[in-house]
């Protein structure tokens, strides 16, 4: 028996439906590269080493990674299932082959974090299903002029195209989360639809701009853009930043980028 361990998230999949529903919404195929991040005690783990023909999978708690070292030997006959001990925000997926799919019910903890950790690796990966609190899934998905949009919204809709899948639950998992919770698809955009010239001022753009959503572009943006500006991007200053579609954030700084230092307020 393993005792559930709060520090690292840990809500185990118990139901069969649901564990099925997910692993045909991820579609493993045999020759993928896939890895999953917390594998935990396998409900995930087990179908889709079924499919696959091996599997990364990366776990920081002690306990499990020893039972999953019992159950799959990490021997030179073993390459089926390849146990990375250690903490995925530190992990260097660039180590693995590409192209890569990542797939976990993610501890709820950090999975802001780790979520912006995978964007790192981009260019390597061909798609990411994660379950998630039901709650950051609709902030991801959400559209502008929605009280659900916001940082995490456009940080991750100028990258990806993302599509919540489906709803799981409270009873799903030993032990029940307090929450509901979903499953959401994340496929990176070709680089040429990804706009951003300066992704450093298009983040620092989007920080300043919700870090008071209460507060008028005028004010907030203040540092960025004067009011003719405002005027020439055709966007109205008394707009809050959930009002901004992803395409006028990005609009904005590139303008900022481009404009000559002279004229920068
Ligand atoms: N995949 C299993 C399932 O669906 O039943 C377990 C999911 S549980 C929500 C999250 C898993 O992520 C746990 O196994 C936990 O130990 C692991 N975990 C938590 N923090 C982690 C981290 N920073 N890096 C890697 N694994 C982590």
């Amino acid at each position: 028996m393993h005792k559930a361990k709060k520090k690292f998230g840990q809500n185990f999949l118990v139901d069969q439906n649901i564990i099925a529903d997910i692993v045909s919404s991820i579609r493993p195929a045999a020759n993928d590269n896939m890895v999953e991040i917390g594998p935990g005690l396998g409900a995930l783990t087990r179908p889709l080493l079924k499919v696959l023909n091996h599997l990364h999978v990366v776990e920081i708690d002690r306990d499990i990674i020893a039972r999953l070292e019992n159950d799959y030997p990490q021997d030179k006959a073993n390459t089926k299932l390849i146990i990375h001990a250690g903490d995925a925000l530190k992990f260097d997926f660039a180590t693995l082959a590409k192209p890569l799919r990542i797939v976990g019910n993610l501890p709820y903890n950090i999975s802001s974090p780790l979520l912006f950790h995978f964007t790192e690796y981009t260019e390597r990966i061909t798609d990411m299903h994660f379950m998630l609190q039901n709650e950051v899934v609709e902030r991801m998905v959400a559209s502008h002029s929605t009280k659900a949009y916001g940082r995490l919204s456009v940080m991750l809709q100028y990258r990806f195209f993302m599509e919540k899948l489906l709803d799981v639950p409270p009873e799903s998992f030993r032990p029940a989360p307090k929450v509901d919770s979903a499953i959401v698809r994340m496929i990176p955009l070709p680089a040429e639809q990804i706009l951003v010239r300066n992704e450093t001022l298009f983040a620092a753009i989007v920080a300043t701009a919700f870090g008071q959503r209460r507060k008028t572009l005028r004010n907030t943006l203040r540092s960025y853009l004067q009011e003719s500006e405002f005027t020439t991007l055709g966007i109205d200053s008394q707009l809050r930043a959930e009002n901004l579609s992803v395409a006028d954030f990005v609009r904005v700084a590139n303008y900022c980028d481009e404009r000559p230092p002279s004229s920068v307020a």
